[in-house]
């Protein structure tokens, strides 16, 4: 079995998690309810958010509380963070520091980057990920 093939599990809904690249950055997004999984490496939530600066697209209405609040990657309960301002609650895992963004949490953060004046967008940062984007799509194909 091939563990990259293994399918994860949205901690929120129970749907499957699809992985997308987004400038760069590797998230597990789920196509259900429009949540994502953030790896601890791939770096703080805020700034992930903003960068993939869309959510995952949600296919379908669900009640939100379907799914078993376990990290994808670990198994083990995740537990909830409150981040930002104004306030949102994310979901983050004790053991591998990865964090479940919801619809709702992302829409939280990323307006509130935009009250922000675009001071993520750092020319040489932006130059460097889209390098390093080249490289991920080179690879891959
Ligand atoms: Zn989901
Ligand atoms: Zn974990």
């Amino acid at each position: 079995m091939n563990y990259r093939n293994a399918v994860l599990r949205c901690p929120g809904c129970g749907g499957q998690l699809e992985e997308q690249i987004r400038r760069a950055l590797r998230i597990e997004a789920c196509s259900a309810c429009g949540g994502m999984f953030i790896d601890w490496l791939d770096g703080e939530v805020r700034e992930v958010v903003n960068r993939v600066a869309t959510p995952p697209a949600a296919s379908e209405q669900h009640d939100g509380d379907a799914g078993d609040g376990a990290c994808p990657r670990c198994g083990i309960a995740l537990h909830s963070e409150s981040i930002g301002d104004p306030t949102a609650d994310i979901l983050r895992c004790g053991s591998c520091a990865g964090a479940f963004v919801s619809l709702s949490a992302f829409r939280l953060l990323r307006s509130a980057e935009d009250e922000n004046d675009g001071s993520a967008d750092d020319p040489i940062l932006t130059r460097v990920l889209d390098a390093l984007e080249r490289i991920v799509t080179f690879r891959r194909s």
